[in-house]
């Protein structure tokens, strides 16, 4: 059990960031004094005490929008928790996933980055110096037709014992593939969707 020293702060409140323990999104910050990270702790179900309210508040207690405790981690200083958690709804009461605005939630780290730098390519006007922007004019037959060949040459490198091979053209097809889903109008957030959608 995680047990900061409560006396330490304001109001015995310390802040606890709440991040999806699958996609890393962070998803809101509140505040818990001792009692409420114990019951955190015994029901697995984050509770904070609410500023607000005045009271401890099982975060789901009216719209049954739980948050399933995962793990509780203090920070270097011991002044700051941040909780792993699996929601069992939207978590913000406005209906979304985030109490912060999904567009700056980056929830595929570096790919999003990449698919962020493929974006700014689509729409430039120097076609000379960008391989993206070319390809984005060449359209979407010869985007598709270089996502197939990738794909070939990452099924060759699969039958040989090439390590270093197999992960260049992994890295070629799934870059390729980010184009091609940008070409179509979507991103990995889509594919993601159907995926999710597959599940249970
Ligand atoms: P809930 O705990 O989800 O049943 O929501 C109960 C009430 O708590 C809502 O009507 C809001 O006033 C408030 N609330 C719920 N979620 C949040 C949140 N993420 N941040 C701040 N307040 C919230
Ligand atoms: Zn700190
Ligand atoms: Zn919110
Ligand atoms: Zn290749």
């Amino acid at each position: 059990m995680i047990a900061p020293n409560f006396k330490k702060f304001e109001n015995g409140l310390i802040p606890a960031i709440i991040q999806d323990s699958t996609t890393k999104t962070v998803l809101m910050l509140g505040y818990m004094n001792e009692e409420a990270l114990t019951l955190t702790q015994k029901t697995k179900r984050i509770t904070f005490f609410s500023r607000s309210k005045n009271r401890l508040w099982t975060k789901g207690e009216s719209s049954g929008n739980y948050l399933k405790l995962v793990k509780v981690q203090l920070d270097c200083d011991q002044d700051a928790l941040l909780i792993l958690a699996a929601p069992t709804g939207p978590v913000c009461h406005r209906g979304s996933d985030t109490c912060w605005n999904e567009i700056n939630q980056s929830n595929f780290g570096f790919l999003s980055a990449l698919e962020h730098v493929i974006a700014t390519r689509k729409t430039q006007e120097d076609t000379n110096t960008s391989y993206v922007n070319a390809l984005f004019n060449k359209g979407i037959n010869s985007i598709a037709q270089k996502v197939g060949e990738e794909a070939v040459e990452v099924i060759i490198e699969a039958k040989d014992t090439n390590n270093k091979l197999f992960l260049n053209e992994s890295g070629d097809l799934l870059f390729h593939y980010l184009i091609l889903l940008q070409a179509k109008g979507f991103s990995l957030k889509d594919v993601e969707a159907v995926l999710k959608s597959r599940q249970k």
